[in-house]
């Protein structure tokens, strides 16, 4: 599913360029590499990839909940995998064709940070694999 671009979004919001730089203070170099530069963290070494407390995971650049860690499950992919997002409106799709390969981009629909890819080999009953970059979310526990 692919959502246009929110017409409604205001022009008070902090230009694209206040916010780059914004992100750049506050982030990790790997948190802004990953989310505004598209780079992909190496598998096995990200935070959340065997990480099982029960939570949301949201975007680490906006704060907007993106996953729940009640679709969270084990791919030993090496990267936090996810069978669906925590509402339709929270990612957006984007057609990938870098690297040779012709893949499912998702990004925040609120602030466009590159979360990961979403491919069809994940399991019931969505069928769907969230490969998500652990750089590119924050954990919230909820207990
Ligand atoms: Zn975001």
């Amino acid at each position: 599913m692919t959502q246009s671009d929110n017409p409604t979004q205001s022009n008070s919001t902090p230009s694209l360029q206040d916010r780059d730089a914004e992100e750049r203070r506050r982030l990790t170099d790997l948190q802004y590499a990953v989310t505004r530069r598209k780079y992909t963290e190496p598998p096995f070494t990200g935070l959340y990839w065997n990480h099982w407390q029960a939570g949301r995971y949201n975007c680490i650049c906006c704060g907007t909940p993106l996953f729940s860690s009640e679709t969270k499950f084990d791919a030993g992919c090496g990267w936090p995998s996810y069978s669906s997002a925590i509402s339709p409106e929270a990612l957006r799709e984007v057609r990938d064709t870098s690297h040779s390969m012709i893949r499912t981009e998702i990004v925040c629909a609120r602030c466009e940070a590159h979360i990961g890819h979403v491919f069809d080999d994940g399991p019931a009953p969505t069928g769907l694999r969230y490969c998500v970059n652990s750089a590119s979310v924050d954990f919230k526990s909820s207990t």
